[in-house]
Parts: structure tokens; C-alpha cells; sequence
């Protein structure tokens, strides 16, 4: 009996010691989340103030650069027989930088702006969809003998059509633009399961190595000079900030030299209702 109540107490002492360290662990834990909560809260200010930045930074820009491209056009009208073939090359800089200029201003208010934008939820058919991006892109298409495939039937779905439309297009223009294949191909799968949509978007084109998977959704990054390919390094950021605003999740597999594949996941029930 005595021996009972010895082995009674060393177990129960044992147990309590369990609980108060259990409890410690509780208590860290309800610490280091909260310590998250407000790390996050924070992250989220600097996000929106760094947005607001970029807004009025681009915006106050925009003005004295289109007078620099008006009045460039005017000069040039001027100058037209000026008989100086170094001063015609230095105007095509000043017009083809400014243009550039004005295309990546344009580009930081999209980005900048769209967070503010109300998600407009209708319901759109995504081949629809696909079908008019491939119109809009028809001059590239046919430039660079490229193909678009889609290959199975893609879903009827709710949600903000401008969005979806943006973030096809940027990725199959991508596709296109970053691939030297004498028939640059661009194919958009989809499948689904219970409560998912994936969808891929598939390339033959030169590819990422997988070193700059991680970055390549920031802001600006870019793996190539202008002179290899143009661009402002903001289609990848766009692409990221709709899919998270959407709590989907987007990532890459892709290799130097074989091409390159978005694949985009969906949650069914937290940003889309399936029509049918
Ligand atoms: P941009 O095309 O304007 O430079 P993006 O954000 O769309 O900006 O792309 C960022 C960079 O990622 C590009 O400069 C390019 O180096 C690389 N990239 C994007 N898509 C592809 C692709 N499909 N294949 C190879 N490289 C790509």
C-alpha cells in the first residue's frame, strides 16, 4: 500500500511537472503569435505607405514626362531638315528612353493602385477569356510564329474578370517573349480537384534557373537587360499581388534551357464559385 502511494506521488509529481511546462509552451506559444500578429500588422503599413509612395512618385512623374515627349515630337518636327545625321540618332534615344520611362511609370501605378481597386466578382468563362487575350496578343502571336494551346476545357468560374485577364496575359506573354524556339509554344492546363483549381501555364522558352525562383515575383527583378528583352521587371509582382489577393498561391518549375511553368492554385471555396 505505502509502496502504491510512493509510486502514486512520483508519477503525479511527474505529470504536474508535465502540465506547468505545458503550459509555459502555451503561454510562448500565445507570445510568439501575437509577436507575429503585430510583426505582420507591421509588414502591412510599410507595404501600404511603400504603395502610396510609388503612387505619388509615378503620378508626379507622369505630368512633366508626357511634356517631355510632346515637346520632343514638336522639336523634332522643327529640326526635320536639320541636316545632321548625329543629332536624328541622339532624338530616337531621347524618344525610345522617354517612351520607356512612360511605360514603366505607368506600370508602378497599376501596381500601386491595385490593392485600392473593389474586387468586381463576375462570372467568367475562362476560355472566353484565354480567347481574348490570344486576340489582343495576335500581333505577337504571328510576329514570332508562336502557338497557344489549350489543352482540356477550362473552367466556368466568379470572380474579378479585369484581374484574371491581367494575370493570364502577363504570363502568356511571357511565354512568348522569353523564348528563342523556332516555334515558341505557350500551353494552359488545368486541372482540378475537390476543393482546388490548379492551373499551369507552359513554356518552350529559355527559361529560369532555379536560383531566382524565390525573387523573381519582386518588384523590378529582372534577369535581362533591356537590350535583350523589354520590360519593367512588374508583370511577375502584378501576377503574385492578384493571385494573393485571391489566398491562391503561385510558383515555378523551370530549368535554363527548358522552358518554364507557372502554376497557379485556387482555393474552390474561398475566392471562387464554381457555375458549373
Ligand atoms: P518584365 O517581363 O517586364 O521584365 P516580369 O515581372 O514579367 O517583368 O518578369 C521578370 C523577369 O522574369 C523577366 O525580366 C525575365 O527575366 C523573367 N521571366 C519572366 N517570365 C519568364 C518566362 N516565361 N521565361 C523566362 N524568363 C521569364
Amino acid at each position: 500500500m505505502i509502496i502504491l502511494k510512493k509510486l502514486y506521488s512520483i508519477q503525479k509529481s511527474k505529470i504536474d511537472n508535465q502540465n506547468t511546462q505545458l503550459l509555459e509552451q502555451q503561454q510562448e506559444l500565445i507570445n510568439s503569435n501575437q509577436l507575429l500578429k503585430n510583426r505582420s500588422e507591421q509588414l502591412l503599413v510599410s507595404n501600404q505607405e511603400l504603395e502610396r509612395f510609388a503612387y505619388i512618385a509615378s503620378h508626379d512623374l507622369k505630368t512633366p514626362l508626357s511634356n517631355i515627349i510632346s515637346f520632343s515630337y514638336l522639336l523634332e518636327r522643327e529640326l526635320k531638315d536639320f541636316d545632321n545625321e548625329k543629332a536624328h540618332e541622339y532624338f530616337q534615344y531621347i524618344k525610345k528612353e522617354s517612351n520607356r520611362m512612360n511605360t514603366l511609370i505607368m506600370d508602378v501605378l497599376e501596381y500601386s493602385t491595385f490593392s485600392s481597386k473593389a474586387i468586381e466578382r463576375e462570372e467568367i468563362d475562362l476560355n472566353q477569356l484565354i480567347k481574348s487575350i490570344i486576340d489582343a496578343l495576335s500581333i505577337d502571336l504571328n510576329k514570332t510564329n508562336a502557338e497557344m494551346r489549350i489543352a482540356n476545357h477550362l473552367p466556368i468560374i466568379k470572380a474579378d474578370k479585369a484581374k484574371m485577364y491581367l494575370l493570364f496575359k502577363n504570363l502568356i506573354e511571357n511565354g512568348i517573349k522569353y523564348n528563342k524556339s523556332e516555334k515558341p509554344i505557350v500551353e494552359i492546363t488545368c486541372s482540378e480537384q475537390e476543393d482546388k483549381f490548379q492551373f499551369q501555364i507552359k513554356d518552350n522558352g529559355i527559361g529560369i534557373a532555379p536560383k531566382y525562383h524565390q525573387n523573381i515575383f519582386q518588384m523590378f527583378a529582372r534577369l535581362h537587360n533591356n537590350h535583350e528583352y523589354e520590360g519593367t521587371g512588374l508583370g511577375l509582382a502584378l501576377c503574385k499581388k492578384i493571385v494573393d489577393g485571391m489566398s491562391g498561391d503561385i510558383d515555378l518549375i523551370s530549368e535554363i534551357g527548358r522552358g518554364t511553368q507557372f502554376i497557379i492554385t485556387l482555393d474552390k471555396a474561398h475566392f471562387v464559385e464554381l457555375v458549373h
